[in-house]
């Protein structure tokens, strides 16, 4: 089961692989938006990882609920409420305590949902949504098939990933990338791209 540590672990190795890939984000974002993605995630994983060093959260709700929170007041543009809805769903979705795999899973696809609702958008509207939803679908099928939380979570990242790439061919049709119309086609959106770390980061510290 996946305690409070667990999850401080999966959003530090997000922050940090989020810091270490911001220069892609950001040069990616300068192909069909304003060129700030990877300031503006780095901007919020860094305060995020300033509020747990300064007061780590003693329950996995609170957690998640300081992450969103934080998120959400720093990262600004499209992605700090979209991450900052991410995480807070999250919160809504599990208890104070540790959550099983499909507990994860639970309030991974709340978060999704929570998303989707805020954003409007669908799969195929190339944005965070194409890594997200390929992830959670993976995800759950891995886990209703019985697997170990470990590989199903390996599933998901490979998932979210296959759903970035293949946002290059796609018209945008959210946020500023939309504005491009079809000159957006051709470009990995920055947002899948970030999404795919956040599964990437769950990999590295949950599996
Ligand atoms: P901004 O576009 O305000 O500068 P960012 O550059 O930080 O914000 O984030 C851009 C990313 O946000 C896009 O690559 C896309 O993945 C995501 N995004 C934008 N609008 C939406 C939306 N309506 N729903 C889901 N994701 C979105
Ligand atoms: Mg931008
Ligand atoms: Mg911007």
């Amino acid at each position: 089961d996946l305690a409070v540590a667990d999850l401080e672990r999966w959003v530090r190795e997000f922050a940090r692989t989020i810091t270490a890939q911001r220069e892609l984000l950001t040069e990616l974002d300068s192909a069909i938006g304003d060129a700030d993605h990877g300031t503006n995630m780095h901007r919020g994983a860094s305060a995020v990882v300033a509020a747990l060093d300064a007061a780590p959260p003693a329950g996995t709700a609170a957690l998640l609920k300081q992450v969103g929170m934080t998120l959400v007041s720093t990262v600004g543009g499209a992605s700090g409420p979209l991450y900052g809805t991410l995480f807070l769903r999250m919160a809504g979705a599990v208890g104070e305590g540790t959550l099983d795999g499909a507990g994860f899973a639970r309030a991974l696809r709340a978060g999704l949902d929570g998303v989707a609702a805020r954003g409007k958008a669908e799969r195929g509207d190339k944005t965070m949504l194409d890594a997200l939803i390929p992830a959670c679908d993976a995800l759950d099928g891995a886990l209703t098939a019985g697997g170990p939380f470990g590989e199903a979570l390996v599933t998901a990242a490979a998932a979210a990933r296959d759903g970035r790439d293949a946002t290059i061919p796609l018209l945008a049709r959210k946020g500023r990338a939309s504005y491009l119309g079809e000159r957006s086609i051709g470009h990995q959106d920055p947002g899948a791209t970030s999404t795919a770390l956040l599964l990437d980061a769950a990999v590295t510290a949950l599996a």
